[in-house]
C-alpha cells in the first residue's frame, strides 16, 4: 500500500510517499515560494538506496495545484518515477493544523469534515487554510482516493477540563472556544508509542514525559498512552522558550506594551512570535549558533540556553506532578536529537526524582532510538526522532483500513 503524505502551507507543500509494506520512503520533495515569480522544486526519489537521485527545478509555480502536479509528474517519470500511475496510490494524508474540538482522531475527509477544518479557520487563520488548499489540490488530482486529515490538535483532545481551561470569563470558552487545544500532537504521539514499543510495554499503561524541542518547542504528559496536558496552548505560543516564540509570559506584558511602548496588536503579535525566544534574547534562533557564540563568550547566547533549560526543568517538574508515576522521558526534534547540552541541563539536578542520564549514553547525536539513562534511573530517558510523514502515513493506514 503507497500512502503519499502532504503537508501544506501557504506557500510551500511538502510531499513524501510510502511503501507501507515496510514503512520505506520512495520519494520525499518540497515546492517552495508558491505563488512568487519563480519557484523551487526540490524533489529525491528512492532516498537511502544506490539508486538514490535528487533533483532541483526552478520554475514558475503559481498556485498549489501547479505545485502539485509538478511533484506528481516527478513521482511518476516515465524513466526515473517510483511510481507507473497515480492510480498505485492508495490513500493520501493531509497534515492539518487545528480541529478545535471537532475532531479527536484522524479523519477521512468528506464534505462535512471539509466544512468542520474551515470552521476552525479563526483559530488558525495562517494554516487551515493553506491546508485546505492542499486538500482541494489532492482532490482533483487523486479523484477517489480517500484523503485523510491528520489533526496537530487531535490527540491533545484527552486532556480534561481542569487542565485545558483558562481561568477567565466562561463566556469567552462558550462563544470563542477560547481553552487550551495543544499541538505538534502527531509528533508527541508517535514518539510515546515508540518509546512504549521500545520498552515493551502497553501504551494504554504508559506514562510518559515527551519533549519536542525544535524552532516550535513543546512537552505532553502522556498518562495510560493519552495526553493529560501539553505546554501548548490556544495558539503555538505557550510554554517552552522557543526558536522565536516567548512561550510563557505574563499575560498583563500584551497591556504594558500598548499603554508604555505604543505597539498594536499586530506588533505585540509579532513581538511575541517571531522576535522573541533564544532569538529575543540573544539575536540567534538557531541553536548550533548559540553554542558557538557560548564558545566565543558570548553572555546573551549563555543566558538564552539557562532560560530555555530552566523553562524545561520546570515543565518536567510541573508534569512529573501532574502524572505521579513517570515511566520515561523522551526527547525528539532538532535541538532534543541533537543538543546533549540542553538535554542535560533540562534534567540537570533530577536525580533525587529518579532521574539519571547517562552522560555517555548523552554524548551522541540521535540517529535511531537510544536509551540515554543510566542503569539505576527510575525513569528510563530516551532519545527518539521524530518522524512526522511516518506518523501521518501509519494514522493515514490505520482509518483507511478501519473504514
Ligand atoms: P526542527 O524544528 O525539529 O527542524 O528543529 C530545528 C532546530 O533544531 C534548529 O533551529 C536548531 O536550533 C536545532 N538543531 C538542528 N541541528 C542541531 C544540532 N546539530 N545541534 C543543536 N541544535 C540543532
Amino acid at each position: 500500500m503507497k500512502i503519499l503524505v502532504i503537508n501544506s502551507g501557504s506557500s510551500s507543500i511538502k510531499f513524501q510517499l510510502l511503501d507501507m509494506q515496510d514503512e520505506s520512503v520512495l520519494a520525499s520533495g518540497l515546492v517552495e515560494r508558491i505563488g512568487e515569480a519563480e519557484g523551487l522544486i526540490k524533489c529525491t526519489l528512492r532516498p537511502g538506496t544506490n539508486r538514490e537521485t535528487t533533483t532541483k527545478n526552478i520554475c514558475a509555480v503559481p498556485d498549489h495545484t501547479t505545485g502539485m502536479r509538478l511533484a506528481v509528474d516527478l513521482l511518476t517519470d516515465k524513466e526515473q518515477g517510483v511510481i507507473a500511475d497515480r492510480s498505485e496510490i492508495a490513500a493520501v494524508g493531509h497534515r492539518v493544523v487545528h480541529g478545535g474540538e471537532d475532531f479527536h482522531r484522524p479523519t477521512v475527509i468528506d464534505a462535512e469534515v471539509m466544512a468542520a477544518i474551515e470552521k476552525n479557520i479563526p483559530l488558525a487563520p495562517l494554516h487551515n487554510p493553506a491546508n485546505i488548499d492542499g486538500i482541494r489540490v489532492a482532490q482533483e488530482l487523486f479523484a477517489g482516493v480517500p484523503q485523510v486529515a491528520v489533526f496537530d490538535t487531535a490527540f491533545h483532545q484527552t486532556i480534561p477540563p481542569h487542565a485545558y481551561h483558562y481561568a477567565i470569563p466562561y463566556e469567552l470558552y462558550e462563544k470563542e472556544r477560547i481553552r487550551r487545544y495543544g499541538f505538534h500532537g502527531t509528533s508527541h504521539k508517535f514518539v510515546a508509542s515508540e518509546c512504549a514499543k521500545l520498552m515493551g510495554r502497553e501504551l494504554a499503561t504508559f506514562n510518559v514525559i515527551t519533549i519536542h524541542l525544535g524552532n516550535g518547542c513543546s512537552m505532553t504528559a502522556v498518562e495510560n498512552g493519552k495526553s493529560v496536558d501539553t505546554s501548548l496552548g490556544f495558539t503555538p505560543l505557550e510554554g517552552l522558550v522557543m526558536g522565536t516564540r516567548s512561550g510563557d509570559v505574563d499575560p498583563a506584558i500584551h497591556a504594558f506594551l500598548a499603554r508604555n511602548c505604543n505597539l498594536d496588536i499586530e506588533a505585540i503579535d509579532r513581538l511575541l512570535n517571531k522576535e522573541s525566544g533564544l532569538k529575543g534574547l540573544c539575536g540567534m534562533n538557531d541553536m548550533r549558533d548559540i553554542h558557538t557564540a557560548i564558545a566565543a563568550g558570548n553572555e546573551r547566547a549563555k543566558l538564552a540556553l539557562e532560560v530555555q533549560t530552566y523553562r524545561n526543568r520546570k515543565y518536567i517538574g510541573a508534569f512529573m506532578a501532574v502524572l505521579g508515576r513517570v515511566d520515561a522521558i523522551v526527547f525528539t526534534a532538532g535541538i532534543g536529537e541533537n543538543d546533549e547540552v540542553v538535554r542535560e541541563k533540562s534534567l540537570a539536578g533530577l536525580a533525587p526524582f529518579g532521574i539519571v542520564l547517562d552522560r555517555k549514553a548523552n554524548s551522541q547525536r540521535i540517529k535511531q532510538p537510544t536509551l540515554l539513562s543510566s542503569p539505576e534511573s527510575l525513569v528510563q530517558i530516551w532519545g527518539i526522532p521524530t518522524n512526522e510523514e511516518l506518523a501521518i502515513a501509519r494514522e493515514t493506514k490505520g482509518v483507511i483500513e478501519k473504514d
